[in-house]
């Protein structure tokens, strides 16, 4: 059986620890296993990190955005076979994969223009014969944890930009389809970058405390569900280290009744269940304004939602394909069933879906609840599976409220005709990124990306000079070059430029 092994420069993990399986989704079979890992391996990473880092910091900058242009084109030309690899262990279809990589490599092209990020701040004369200037340094052995449902954005989001700060970078991918993280991790080596500047480690949560407890690590990023993002947050802060820590969702759609419903169906549908809902930006509750709006919206989503084709994620007609794993497919299917206990209206059953020829699939078909109540626990927690929520607002208050009251704040989107309402949505609803006839308004690389509330812990978004920021440190310097004729000032005084 194919075994997914540590990418540690020089250094061969011990055979014979523990293992993980990783799954086809399309057939429910183990595929290949993966070499999880401990302290031995982070510390052989460690090793050879901490001896390269500085000649890399060291390197022009214009060098290191040199390797991300030529890793680019690597991308590219592997695009099919990395689509390929991604889906196999995901289960999304081949264009969602093929999408999720092009969202990574726009970070990277981002990257490819560090020299100009990194440029400093300068002011001459701050005082008499005195100059102030600030630099941006790499904080040096920097780690990123990231989870299952984009494996290859995820991880070019955070060593795109720490690589291109002059950072070495460890990554712990998610153990359930780690192979693209490794492939990207090869292909960056093929670009130029130095052995040891970017590692891959396996693991599950030993490997991710050696990470939070290691001294000489000194930044982590992590991006998963909300309770471990807290508790990533908080151990790494307690250890001294910068840390930003993106959790989880459940982003609503609010649709005003000047919205154009066709149009929202089309793109709800999209956001609802492409990928199965394993999306943090997927939109699984849409709150139309009005009753009218409500059951008109209804009444377009249920042919809308028949026509739905779930395929093996090879299917070049599918929508959607199988969930990650089988116990992902029984946690959905729990939460379809407390929906019905709770006494939300199940108005489409994606339980006990079959696929002819993959019986054993992890596939989940389309559910639509309808009459959803904020005291629900389905409508509070994130179910993450291909699973629509309609939430019925009176007015647009009503709406506004939801998505500012729910304890997730990742996304939020607005479908309207309406400039004021969508500008008075935009500014007063408490959420961190929103879509404006947008359904999933994941920001531009040169952006940033970042939750509110229990999505995110840590000041600081992913990519973007947000990214800069948080992958360097910020020195400054006040400068004096005396002209030789004595300083009759006062020095017990605090120095001032007055
Ligand atoms: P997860 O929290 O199960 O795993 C994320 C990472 O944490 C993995 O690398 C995993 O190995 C590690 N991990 C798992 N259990 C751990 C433990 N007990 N202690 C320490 N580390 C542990 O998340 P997932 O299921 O892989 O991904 C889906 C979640 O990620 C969803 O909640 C989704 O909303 C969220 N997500 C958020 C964003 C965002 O930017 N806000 C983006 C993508 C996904």
């Amino acid at each position: 059986m194919r075994i997914v092994d540590h990418l540690i420069s020089g250094h061969e993990a011990a055979a014979g620890y523990r293992e993980s399986d990783i799954f086809d989704p399309n057939t429910g079979k183990v595929q290949a296993k993966v070499r999880l890992g401990r302290q031995a391996d982070l510390d052989a990473a460690m090793a050879k990190a901490l001896a390269v880092q500085p000649a890399w910091a060291a390197t022009n900058p214009q060098r290191r955005a040199r390797v991300m242009f030529r890793f680019k084109e690597l991308i590219e030309a592997n695009m099919d076979s990395l689509a390929a690899l991604l889906s196999s262990e995901h289960g999304k279809v081949i264009a969602d994969s093929k999408g999720d990589i092009q969202r990574g490599l726009e970070v990277i092209e981002f990257a490819c223009g560090i020299p100009h990020a990194l440029k400093g701040e300068y002011t001459q004369g701050a005082g008499p014969g005195i100059d102030v200037y600030s630099m941006r340094q790499p904080l040096g052995i920097v780690a990123g944890i990231t989870p299952f449902n984009f494996p290859a954005m995820i991880p070019m989001w955070m060593f795109g930009v720490a690589i291109a700060c002059g950072n070495a970078f460890i990554l712990k991918p998610s153990e359930r389809d780690p192979s693209v993280p490794v492939r990207l991790a090869e292909l960056m080596l093929e670009a130029g970058l130095p052995e040891g500047i970017l590692q891959v480690v396996h693991g599950d949560k030993e490997m991710v405390d050696a990470i939070l407890d290691h001294p000489e690590i000194k930044a982590v990023s992590f991006v998963g569900s909300s309770d471990i993002a807290h508790y990533v947050y908080r151990r790494g802060v307690d250890a001294g280290k910068r840390v930003q820590a993106m959790g989880g969702a459940k982003n609503h759609g609010i649709v005003m009744p000047d919205a154009d419903l066709d149009q929202v169906v089309h793109d709800l549908t999209g956001a609802a269940f492409g990928s199965a809902g394993e999306r943090c930006m997927a939109l699984p509750v849409v709150v139309p304004v009005g009753e009218q709006t409500a059951n008109a919206l209804r009444e377009k989503l249920l042919p809308a939602i028949a026509k739905l084709r779930v395929g093996v994620s090879t299917d070049a007609e599918a929508h959607y394909g199988p969930v990650v794993t089988a116990a992902h497919k029984a946690k959905i299917e729990g939460y379809i069933q407390m929906g019905v206990d709770e006494g939300a209206e199940l108005v489409v059953d994606g339980r006990g879906f079959m696929l002819q020829g993959h019986e054993d699939g992890f596939f989940v078909g389309p559910t639509l609840f309808d009459r959803v109540t904020t005291q629900m626990r389905t409508y509070q927690e994130e179910i993450f599976g291909p699973v629509l929520q309609i939430v019925r607002a009176e007015n647009f208050e009503g709406a506004l409220n939801l998505a500012s009251e729910h304890q997730y704040g990742n996304g939020v989107a607005i479908f309207t005709r309406n400039g004021h309402a969508a500008r008075e949505f935009a500014s007063r609803v408490n959420v961190g990124m929103v879509g404006i006839n947008v359904p999933i308004p994941v920001p531009v690389a040169y952006h940033s990306f970042g939750g509110w509330k229990r999505s995110a812990f840590g000041d600081v978004n992913q990519h973007g000079m947000e990214g800069i920021r948080f992958y360097t440190k910020v020195k400054t310097v006040t400068q004096r070059w005396p002209d030789g004729s004595p300083d009759g000032g006062n020095a017990f005084v605090i120095p001032t430029m007055g």
